[in-house]
Formats: structure tokens, sequence, C-alpha cells
């Protein structure tokens, strides 16, 4: 099993030492994790109303850190992510960024709209003055364009819009295959991110039915908590592999300096 979606107190809003991270990753048996914090958004010029990432500054000693960590770590593979935010009109200036960095793998998220950061809770009433099939159509068309920009490995809780439980109405399958569509075209790999079942929603992203429709058209998967303190490492994983078993999966994508491989999906 591996975990790559981690964060580092970098953030302002996760706590621990990644070296506590891997303990708790040693202790519950996985081969490998990836430490995936949050890129900074002044490198991108944008400066959100609560700081949820780590500084420009920051970004060489969370690089450092992690390959420290990464040399040291004799059972655990550890690996250096970053998670991005996808913000439109940034794409060019992103790929000269990440060109400078060798991560192992990008993933890219979707945390805000227009300058609302609707994953954060302080934030969450706003959800209730807005028109949720618009909402929901504005975000998926984000979630297809960061895919077609090409520059993210792996899209993250990729559907997190139905983070505190807001959902229109009726089906919401056309968005389902058209997600697995553009993830299969762009060969982007999706996320089982097990943290949306310790928030309000109560359920890991994706839905089980845009998981299944990812499995049809054969477009990669990859676990991910989502942690944000040492505890959370590896949450639900025995539950989250099952899904994974019972969806059809027999393997998960793994990266190298953003070459994908894979490993049976098994402890
Ligand atoms: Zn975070
Ligand atoms: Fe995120
Ligand atoms: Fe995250
Ligand atoms: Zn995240």
């Amino acid at each position: 099993m591996v975990d790559y979606h981690l964060h580092t107190a970098r953030c302002c809003h996760a706590e621990g030492t990644p070296e506590e991270y891997l303990a708790e990753a040693e202790t519950k048996g996985l081969r490998e994790i990836g430490f995936a914090d949050h890129f900074p958004l002044g490198l991108l010029d944008y400066t959100p109303r609560a700081q949820v990432t780590m500084t420009p500054d920051e970004l060489e000693g969370y690089i450092r850190q992690i390959e420290g960590l990464k040399n040291s770590s004799d059972g655990v593979a550890v690996k250096i992510g970053i998670e991005v935010d996808y913000l439109p009109g940034t794409e060019e200036k992103l790929a000269a960024l990440l060109k400078k960095y060798s991560f192992d793998y990008v993933i890219g998220s979707i945390h805000f709209m227009e300058d609302w950061d609707f994953t954060h809770p302080v934030y969450a009433d706003s959800y209730k003055e807005r028109d949720l099939d618009q909402l929901y159509s504005t975000y998926f068309e984000l979630v297809w364009n960061l895919c077609r920009t090409g520059l993210f490995d792996i899209i993250g809780h990729i559907d997190v819009i139905k983070k505190f439980g807001y959902r229109p109405d009726g089906s919401l399958e056309h968005y389902w295959s058209e997600t697995a569509r553009v993830l299969r075209d762009t060969g982007t790999c999706i996320e089982l991110n097990t943290s949306g079942r310790d928030a309000p929603v109560g359920e890991f992203y994706p839905h089980r039915r845009l998981l299944e429709t990812c499995f049809e058209n054969g477009v990669s998967v990859t676990m991910g908590s989502d942690a944000h303190g040492p505890g959370q490492v590896g949450r639900y994983f025995t539950e989250a592999a099952e899904l994974l078993k019972a969806t059809g999966y027999r393997e998960l994508a793994v990266f190298d300096q953003r070459f994908k491989s894979f490993v049976p999906l098994s402890w």
C-alpha cells in the first residue's frame, strides 16, 4: 500500500514532523509514502485570504528535508511530491517553475474558485448562497481543464466540492462519465483520497460511481490519506483497498522522477 498525500507543518494547518509520519507508515506496514505539501501560492502571484501553503522561501527547505528522509529510510520508500493548486491563467508560469525542481510526482488540486477557498471550513457557509448545479458545473470544468494542462500526474481529491455535503439534486452520472473520459485521454491518475471520511460529507473522494467509471476507462489509481498529522497516515486504508479491489483494481500507480509504474494492490 502507498500513501502519496502527506503534508508537513509548513502549510500552517498540519502538525508533526516528517519523521513521525514515516514512523506511522512503518507501523502501518506501508511500502511507500510520498509527501505532497501545498506548493507556495506566492510563486503563482496569488494571496489567499487564509495562509494555507508554504511560503516561497520554504520550498527548497521542504525538498531538502524530504530528500534527507528519503535517503535515511531503509524500509518504507519515500517520494517527494507536491500538491499544486490549479489556478487558470498560471499554466505557463507553473510549467516553468516545476521544471526547476525534481519532484517524483505533482498532484493537481482545486481549492479555489475565483477567490473562494471552498474547502476551508471557515468559508463553508458560502455554499448556502450558491446555485449547486451551477457550482458543480463550474467545478468540474476546472477539473477537466486541470487535466488538460498536462502539468499534473495525479488529480487530488477529485470531487472535493462535496466536502461539506452540498450536492445538486439528481444524477451526477454525466459528470462521472465525462471526468473519466478526460482522465483517460490526458493520462491523469486519480487518487483514492480517504480524508473525505473525516469531513462533513463522510465519504472518500472520489464517489464510488466515479471510481467504477474510471476503472472501466482504464484510468490508473493511487492512494492518499491527505494526512495533516502523523496519526492520519494510511487512514481507512484497509477499507479503501477493499473498495479498490471490489471495483476491479489490482495495482496502484507509483511515481519516480515523474515516471509512472505500478505495484500490486496489497499490503
Ligand atoms: Zn492542507
Ligand atoms: Fe488539497
Ligand atoms: Fe492535501
Ligand atoms: Zn489535499
